[in-house]
């Protein structure tokens, strides 16, 4: 797909300098000049429409864990660290419950300006260099706050290579940043295509079929099996469209095309509530919102990109 890297959260060409991160002298020569990007509790600071840096010496810092190397932004080093640790004035149950965080929170050390806000909630003003430096910031962050031991002996493990490593001291195993592969599909049958919607979902919203890719599994493989699973619909011919890093918390959206075989629709209630056929003349109103009852998934996810360049013809 000729478009695919214009999604949100498409890439921006940043030099991650990945060979600068076993270098420990550098990295404090870095750190020292560079600036970091604050993260508490999953939410990056922001200073309006963009990223919110500060120094390494910021007190804002002060109970933040091993920093992450993100790369250089041009010549400067750019840096990530987790303070969940802190406590805004106004306490954390000021993060609002439910499918988007819109709460934000303010740290009593910088300008009003600045704040915590959830990255879905900011992404689509966000420009591409700041998307994917949150993206990293958010997923590499949240893999550190999940495996903090080590997964062969159950010891304590470190942050270690810049904090794209963790190494268990005990038994020597070294461990990596997950990134859990998601297939998303467009299924299209003639003039329509299929949407559905999972329980829990604000009312009214519909989108792709998606699912988690299984060990030993191809994407293709992975597309059919969804597909069927969720909707009791065998496809045709299978093609990859477009990915999309999706750090909620580690996934790895990729955005394909189905032929569905037929339209028959069987349901696995434990994992889709609904699910229908739109044709293209009610998905241009569906994505316009005026549509009465469907409403579209969200701008900035994968779901939307495919559907709107289907409804473009710029799936090639
Ligand atoms: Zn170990």
């Amino acid at each position: 797909m000729r478009l695919a890297e214009t999604v949100t959260f498409g890439g921006s060409g940043l030099n991650r300098a990945a060979e600068l991160r076993s270098d420990a002298a550098a990295q404090a020569g870095l750190l020292g000049r560079g600036q970091v990007l604050p993260v508490w509790r999953g939410k990056p600071l922001m200073q309006a429409d963009a990223l919110g840096w500060v120094g390494s010496d910021s007190v804002v810092l002060h109970h933040a864990g091993a920093p992450v190397f993100l790369g250089l932004d041009g010549d400067v080093p750019c840096f990530a660290a987790d303070i969940s640790d802190w406590m805004p004035e106004a306490g954390a149950d000021a993060v609002q419950a439910g499918f988007i965080d819109t709460s934000e929170q303010h740290h009593p050390a910088l300008p009003e300006s600045f704040a915590f806000a959830e990255l879905r909630a900011v992404m689509l003003r966000l420009t591409p260099r700041d998307a994917e430096l949150a993206t990293i910031a958010k997923a590499v962050l949240q893999w550190h706050r999940s495996h903090g031991f080590c997964a062969v002996c159950g010891a304590k493990s470190v942050s270690a290579m810049a904090g794209w490593q963790r190494s268990c001291q005990t038994c020597g195993a070294q461990h990596f940043p997950r990134t859990d592969p998601v297939v998303i599909m467009l299924v299209i049958h003639g003039n329509r295509a299929l949407l559905g919607r999972s329980p829990g979902w604000p009312e009214g919203m519909y989108s792709c079929l998606a699912g988690f890719v299984e060990p030993g599994e191809t994407v293709e493989a992975a597309v059919r099996r969804e597909v069927w699973e969720e909707a009791g619909i065998r496809l045709g011919a299978v093609r990859y469209l477009a990915s999309q890093p999706w750090p909620f918390p580690a996934s790895l959206m990729l955005g394909c095309a189905g032929e569905a075989l037929g339209d028959a629709i069987t349901l696995d209630p434990n994992e889709i509530e609904h699910a229908l056929w739109v044709s293209r003349e009610d998905m241009v109103s569906v994505m316009a919102g005026t549509h009465p009852m469907i409403k579209p998934a969200r701008k900035g996810a994968i779901a939307h990109f495919l559907i709107q360049n289907w409804l473009a013809d710029r799936l090639d």
